[in-house]
């Protein structure tokens, strides 16, 4: 069997750990995952672009132009009643952290009784030649409560409420959320989709 490499275009050791499991479990492809420290590469990527997809192929062209087989994600929270944002700026949205953010959020939703919401993840992988790059995309879809629930997760998770669980992504935990979630859905198709391209 050929062993590939490819590289995780980040520095987060949980995402670099989680693709890894992934991989192990869904595919027979002897696949090594690396991180951008592993190559080399320490610079900041910018993250500009206007959807998710974009900035997941932005992020994952990165290892490709040297010379790798490169993957990204990006993902965010998009809210029904503001029109999708904070959407590619949810890290950004209130200019502070989590907390700030999930302050911020409560007080642009105060008095909405529309609640809807879904996190989405894109993820890219793009060859040094460009010749099998593509994107896929996961979602999973929530409500915003009007306040907190659990001390789990990261970002929004203590407001994301997710009906079938009847718990938010705060109160669960890492391998029940991502059965389900936006970023587990996304990581399992990419799997599928680059073992299907390099079998
Ligand atoms: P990134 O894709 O790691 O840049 O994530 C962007 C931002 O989206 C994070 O900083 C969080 O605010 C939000 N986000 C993405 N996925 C999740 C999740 O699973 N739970 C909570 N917040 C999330």
């Amino acid at each position: 069997m050929i062993m590939i490499k490819v590289v995780l275009a980040t520095r987060n050791k949980n995402k670099i750990n989680e693709l890894k499991t992934f991989f192990n479990e869904l595919s027979d492809l002897d696949i090594t995952v690396l991180s951008l420290n592993d190559i080399g590469y320490y610079a900041e990527i910018e993250e500009n672009g206007r959807t998710f997809e974009e900035n997941a192929f932005l992020k994952a062209s990165v290892p490709a132009k040297l010379g790798y087989i490169g993957i990204a994600d990006d993902s965010g929270l998009c809210v029904e009643a503001l029109g999708g944002a904070p959407g590619v700026f949810s890290a950004r949205f209130s200019g502070g952290d989590d907390e700030e953010n999930n302050d911020y959020l409560l007080q642009k939703l105060h008095g909405e009784p529309i609640r809807d919401a879904k996190y989405v993840c894109a993820m890219a992988c793009v060859f040094p030649d460009h010749s099998k790059d593509f994107t896929v995309r996961g979602e999973c879809y929530g409500k915003i409560l009007t306040h907190r629930q659990g001390d789990g997760g990261f970002g929004y998770d203590p407001l994301f409420y997710y009906e079938p669980f009847g718990k938010t992504f705060a109160e669960v935990d890492m391998a029940e959320k991502n059965k389900v979630s936006h970023r587990g859905v996304a990581m399992r198709s990419l799997i599928k989709k680059l073992t299907k391209v390099l079998s």
